[in-house]
């Protein structure tokens, strides 16, 4: 996701053709993330995790239910939810003018992306979240259920 005040800085405007119509829609900033990510991502399958990390969003009290009134996150079966474990995180953002703008909140992980699946920073594959798991055992429990109408 792109930060939303990643403004040109003053005195370097214009620095790109967007900041030209409006500075606060400057293309130049550069994301830097941490740990670095390799290139080399290893095959197998995804291991779902034992448990539940300590800030997962399937926690009652995480900040993905606060936001949600207290709901769990909305379950897609094909959408597999990942832990952020060993995910490379947004550290700062880099100006071609020496800008630095360090992460906030706002900022968010950058995971290696690759024909639908992460990996994490270092070439493993990401692993699948705990809490995602258990409502995918669930989902498919009821859906075989004997009786269950399909
Ligand atoms: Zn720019």
């Amino acid at each position: 996701m792109r930060h939303t005040s990643l403004f040109a800085p003053p005195g370097d405007v214009p620095c790109c053709l967007a900041s030209v119509l409006d500075p606060t829609d400057c293309t130049c900033w550069r994301r830097v993330v941490a740990p670095h990510p390799t290139t080399q991502v290893q095959a197998g399958p995804s291991p779902v995790r034992g448990r539940r990390c300590g800030d997962c969003a399937y926690r009652p009290d995480s900040p993905e239910r606060q936001a949600n009134d207290g709901d769990r996150p909305r379950f897609v079966p094909e959408h597999v939810f990942y832990c952020h474990d060993g995910l490379p995180k947004t550290v700062a953002w880099v100006h071609p003018s020496g800008a630095v703008r360090m992460a906030d909140e706002d900022d968010d992980y950058a995971p290696i992306i690759w024909s639908g699946r992460v990996w994490q920073a270092d070439g493993r594959p990401a692993l699948v979240c705990a809490g995602w798991a258990a409502d995918n055992r669930g989902y498919y429990a009821a859906r075989d259920r004997p009786g269950t109408p399909r």
